[in-house]
């Protein structure tokens, strides 16, 4: 919704982001946030390798401009920020739980609850409108007893009967095998999504926005982080001293940002392995689930198709024996081979053929 505090957090994290430059494979537009993923872990491996270079992992937010009740039919940016949006993997819904009569609320009354009623019947119908285009689509082939078709066509109503129901496809409970069959149709409700409750300096408790904002969230299963945009915004443009003791006064230990960075990249279904060198610490992203191979192959898609074994230590057992050579004595360095799953926090020194 407009007015709910979207630029001024885009902002921050833009301002606490990295430079663009340095990432080829990001995507370079004003409104593009880059920011590194916030991992303590780093910290202790370079404290015992003493690297050249410490690269965190990173996360790219994108800010879409605000949706209007109507966007589904076109009304206001409506089609281009439905594109927008599809082509995203997760989505944060930035939901206003601060009162401030300075700051108009185009509904008139601050209502977590029923803007993103608005914003998610937006979203159904956008999603009800394609999921019926499909059906009329598959039904045909179903009738003439196309297997994967009647498959699809049962999975397309389940969602026809949620979205109907201004139920995100989210919350449907898919079988393993339909899962996959499902990612096809691109449909915005499926993504991962969470909600950001922008509250007052003083709104992170005794809040009734913010409770009823959890209790809501919490029937969809999606995670909400509570976060003061102002404050947010305050402190992206201090000095590091000047931050750590604003910090202190609020009584916490990291900004906020941290908090809705990391939330952001488990929602997305991520986590993070490391390779420990002299030149260089690195925390690299991968799937929960991801194999040896598939993780070999962020580095670079040769060790995934050439990957023989990785030489693999635990992250507490790599800190534990103060590094490589500490662990291996210890017998704690595993070689791992193609069927392994990468755990998080894994350091890991891959093996293979060119
Ligand atoms: P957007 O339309 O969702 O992008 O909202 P903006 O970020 O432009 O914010 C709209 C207005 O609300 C601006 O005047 C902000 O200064 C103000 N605002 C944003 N976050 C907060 C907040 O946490 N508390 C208060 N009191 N005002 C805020």
């Amino acid at each position: 919704m407009p007015n709910v505090g979207k630029s001024t957090l885009f902002n921050a994290l833009t301002k606490a982001g990295i430079a663009a430059e340095n990432y080829p494979f990001c995507t370079i537009e004003p409104n593009v946030g880059i920011v590194e993923v916030p991992d303590p872990r780093l910290a202790q491996l370079a404290a015992i390798v003493n690297p050249e270079k410490i690269q965190s992992a990173i996360v790219e937010f994108v800010d879409i401009a605000g949706l209007v009740a109507g966007a589904s039919t076109g009304e206001g940016l409506g089609n281009k920020f439905l594109a927008h949006i599809r082509e995203t993997d997760a989505t944060v819904n930035v939901v206003r739980c601060f009162e401030d009569d300075n700051v108009i609320h185009v509904a008139g009354k601050v209502d977590p609850i029923s803007d993103i009623e608005v914003i998610q019947t937006e979203l159904c119908l956008a999603d009800l409108t394609a999921v019926e285009k499909a059906l009329h689509r598959v039904t045909k082939l179903a009738r003439s007893g196309d297997k994967e078709s009647i498959k699809l066509v049962a999975i397309l109503e389940k969602c026809q009967v949620a979205l109907n129901d201004t139920k995100p496809v989210r919350t449907i409970d898919f079988s393993k095998e339909e899962l996959p069959l499902l990612k096809q149709f691109f449909l915005i409700t499926a993504k991962p999504a969470m909600f950001v409750a922008n509250v007052a300096e003083d709104g992170f408790e005794n809040n009734p926005f913010l409770d009823r904002l959890k209790a809501y969230a919490a029937e969809q299963k999606a995670p909400v982080v509570a976060i003061c945009a102002k404050m947010e915004a305050e402190m992206a443009d201090m000095e590091e001293e000047d931050k750590k003791m604003f910090l202190a006064e609020i009584g916490q230990d990291e900004p906020g940002l941290n908090r809705l960075i990391v939330a952001a990249y488990k929602l997305l279904g991520l986590q993070t392995y490391f390779t420990a060198g002299v030149k260089e610490v690195r925390a690299w992203t991968i799937h929960v689930g991801d194999t040896g191979p598939q993780s070999a192959g962020v580095i670079h898609t040769d060790f995934e198709k050439g990957y023989i074994r990785a030489q693999t230590i635990a992250f507490d057992d790599y800190i534990a024996h103060q590094g490589e050579q500490g662990a291996k004595d210890a017998g704690k360095m595993r070689s791992e081979g193609k069927e392994y799953v990468v755990k998080d926090g894994d350091v890991m020194n891959f093996l293979f053929s060119s």
